[in-house]
């Protein structure tokens, strides 16, 4: 419902890192059960973006409202903040000591606090929804790339978050494991999860995205539905990037 509030607003922001302007006035917003795919050339500020969403980096102007609310900026309210988003980064970042259950249970069972049978009947119907049942007692390393980023989406749902967060999440998968992460995507997308992705792969922003926003050196020269962007881009700049890409 584009009528409700965002779930998440950017408000011209700004981010300086010393004299270089990563953000430079980006103004944006994501409607619950929406996508938003972020695109752009490497450097533009998409992840710096990202990272704004749940405080990982820090705003040095405009305003940023998660449901509503302008971020916190007390350590206690971010954390509690940073729980409610999901957040999926190019490297998995599993913790290689722990089982694919033990790693999406821990969570819910140290930050949530609810019981072990209840964190891991949580993890079993994840486990399901990403097809890796049967990889339950294994531990990351004996997994492929594919599926071990499906255990951090699996991992970072277990939190029942309300907006996902993805920073290039297959960009450094085997090429014939990126499928079956991005039909994972896609059917969360389906169920109305609320997304915020960073991604390269045109393909999956055309057919998910309900809103593309295209960055150049820290702005947005474009935004809009898919069909405009890739099928009818105005901004010259949004034209080269996407033949750039070939
Ligand atoms: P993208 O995700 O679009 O590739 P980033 O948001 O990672 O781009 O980076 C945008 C710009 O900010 C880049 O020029 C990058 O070098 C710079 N940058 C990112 N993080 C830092 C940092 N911690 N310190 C200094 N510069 C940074
Ligand atoms: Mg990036």
């Amino acid at each position: 419902n584009a009528s409700s509030t965002p779930v998440v607003e950017y408000r011209d922001v700004r981010k300086q890192y010393g004299n270089f302007t990563a953000l430079d006035g980006v103004s944006a917003r994501v409607n619950r059960g929406e996508v938003l795919c972020l695109i752009g050339p490497s450097g533009s500020g998409k992840s710096t973006l990202l990272r704004t969403t749940n405080a990982l980096e820090v705003i040095d102007g405009g305003q940023l409202y998660f449901d509503g609310h302008p971020l916190p900026s007390s350590k206690a309210e971010i954390r509690k903040v940073r729980q409610r988003m999901g957040m999926v980064f190019q490297s998995f970042e599993l913790f290689p000591h722990k089982t694919v259950l033990e790693n999406i249970t821990i969570g819910p069972l140290t930050v949530l606090g609810i019981s072990e049978a209840e964190a891991n009947a949580r993890a079993r119907v994840l486990l399901e929804k990403v097809g890796l049942t049967d990889k339950a007692d294994r531990y990351p390393a004996n997994l492929s790339g594919g599926q071990q980023q499906r255990v951090a989406i699996a991992r970072a749902l277990a939190m029942e978050p309300e907006v996902m967060l993805f920073d290039e999440p297959t960009s450094a998968l085997d090429p014939e494991t990126i499928g079956e992460v991005l039909n994972v995507m896609k059917r969360l997308a389906d169920e109305g999860m609320t997304m915020v992705v960073v991604t390269h792969e045109m393909s999956f922003a055309r057919r998910v995205a309900d809103w593309v926003v295209v960055f150049d050196h820290g702005k947005i020269v474009e935004q809009g539905p898919p069909a405009q962007i890739f099928d009818a881009p105005r901004e010259d700049r949004t034209r080269n990037f996407l033949s750039h890409l070939g």
